[in-house]
């Protein structure tokens, strides 16, 4: 990173959550010459392990990359993921197909446990010795002249105000920051609630669910591959661990046949329904029914706001700012990436905070909408359009053109996870993308069979004239 480490000097920056982008953030700060505050609400990670907290491992791709890249985190945190290349699909009847994720075998997204790239970023914030972190500190208020916030210390039960010159909400879906911008007016504000709620549970190694370990290098099933059970309204998706498990994942509604609520808290009904609809997972999960009942349900939202400032001393940062469903995998990723571009507006304004607050809220607010709207989109894919064979058969003519136009056509999913190209762009050229598919898909014989002869050669002319037009 080139040296600015003069342009906050004498500044104080207080963070409010040492999560994935609060302390991120810290790291992009320190080296600007301020001192880092981070308020965390949680006890410390590095005494009592993660306590609470959300999804057990997450999907991080390109612009996650680039956000740990710029404070030189990438590799360490990519040295503990698995690379995922492909979507695997597991239909009722246990039949599997594959779905590579790009007609480029280096493009994957990884598998990375959050606990443990959270204990990473906060053991680097920790390395700076500007940045000073408090655990068990729930910020309570924002004051948005002085600026300062009221905290709460969850230990003593004691109140205190800290000042600042910029504070930062980095304290996620339900920010405490983002409740006081609510309250004090001319602020915009939208939650919307899927219908469908999230709980974990477990695949243990290939060894403790009978699977042959040489089978999959250990694992119950193959690693290297994210895991779909799409089933209409409902899904299970699966993402492996370094400890040779997955968590996996089920995205039900709360009410309806395939539901949280159709399932009573008996172990043999419980049983009895994953057998109907995920049979060939049962085997693989010894202790399902234990999970089950003891895993919570989780709520998945939708967040947008504006401005995403106050007064050029209060800003908010990943899903403090912009929670989205996680069917894109992005929330992070976004998150990460909106780390990167607020210390580029800083370093560009020159340490003009309040100039720097307004580019970057102008900046990514267009992106965040787009991904909000893209990850929406992605849960109907995941959960219904994947097990379709019209779906499976434009993907191939998406793939066949991706190989036959490296770089002219590049699917959504690649420009969103594979690179980092605005999500804005990466929307408008998959809907584009999308309308020359289906017309090759019409102009192709019905039902067209993509393993006869010719049918290649023909996506390709079709596609030419379509792209050239
Ligand atoms: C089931 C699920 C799966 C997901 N999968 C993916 C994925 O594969 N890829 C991806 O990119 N994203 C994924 N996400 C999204 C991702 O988890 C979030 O986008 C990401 O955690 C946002 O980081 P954050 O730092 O903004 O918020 P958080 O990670 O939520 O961190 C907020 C922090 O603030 C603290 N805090 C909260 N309130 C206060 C307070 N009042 N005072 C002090 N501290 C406070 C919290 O304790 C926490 O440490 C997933 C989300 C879910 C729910």
């Amino acid at each position: 990173m080139p040296n600015h480490t003069s342009i906050l000097k004498d500044k104080t920056i207080l963070i409010a959550g040492a999560g994935l982008a609060g302390s991120l953030l810290a790291c992009y700060f320190a080296p600007l010459g301020c001192r880092v505050l981070v308020l965390e609400r949680r006890g410390d990670p590095r005494a009592k392990g993660f306590v609470g907290g959300r999804s057990i491992n997450l999907a991080l791709s390109a612009r996650g990359i680039d956000g740990l890249e710029g404070v030189g985190l990438a590799d360490r945190v990519l040295a503990g993921a698995i690379p995922m290349r492909k979507r695997v699909m597991h239909s009722t009847s246990g039949e599997l197909t594959d779905q590579p994720y790009s007609a480029n075998p280096e493009d994957a997204i990884n598998s990375v446990s959050r606990s443990g790239l959270n204990l990473t970023l906060l053991e680097a914030a920790d390395e700076h010795p500007g940045v000073e972190i408090r655990f068990n500190q729930r910020v309570l208020e924002c004051d948005f002249d002085a600026p300062s916030v009221t905290t709460l210390d969850e230990a003593s039960g004691q109140q205190s105000v800290e000042r600042a010159d910029l504070v930062i909400g980095a304290d996620g879906a339900f920010s405490a920051i983002r409740m006081a911008m609510q309250v004090s007016g001319r602020f915009n504000f939208s939650q919307d609630y899927l219908e469908h709620g999230y709980k974990e549970l477990m695949i243990p190694p290939a060894a403790d669910c009978g699977v042959d370990p040489d089978l999959h290098d250990g694992f119950a099933l193959e690693p290297n591959a994210l895991h779909i059970w799409p089933r209409g309204g409902s899904m299970m998706i699966a993402l492996p661990n370094l400890d040779k498990t997955f968590t996996c994942t089920l995205f039900w509604p709360y009410q309806g046949e395939h539901a949280f609520d159709a399932v009573s808290e008996s172990k043999k009904d419980i049983r009895a329904f994953f057998e109907r609809h995920y049979p060939d997972a049962v085997p693989l999960m010894p202790t399902l029914a234990d999970d089950y009942l003891a895993n919570p349900i989780g709520s998945l939202v939708t967040v947008r706001c504006w401005p995403w400032q106050r007064g050029g001393k209060v800003a908010l940062v990943g899903d403090a700012a912009h929670a989205i469903v996680p069917f894109y995998g992005q929330g992070m990723n976004a998150a990460f990436e909106d780390c990167r571009v607020l210390h580029r507006c800083i370093v560009e304004q020159d340490g003009d905070i309040p100039a720097a607050l307004d580019e970057y809220q102008r900046l990514r607010k267009p992106e965040a909408e787009a991904i909000a709207d893209m990850a929406l989109e992605n849960f109907v894919e995941m959960r219904d359009k994947v097990g379709r064979p019209e779906f499976l058969y434009r993907k191939k003519i998406e793939q066949t053109l991706h190989k036959a136009f490296p770089g002219k056509v590049e699917p959504q999913y690649n420009l969103v996870s594979f690179s980092t190209v605005p999500y804005t762009r990466a929307q408008q050229r998959g809907r584009d993308l999308a309308g020359v598919i289906e017309t090759i898909a019409e102009q192709l014989p019905a039902n067209g069979n993509s393993d006869e002869p010719g049918w290649s050669e023909a996506v390709r002319r079709l596609g030419k004239d379509l792209l050239d037009a």
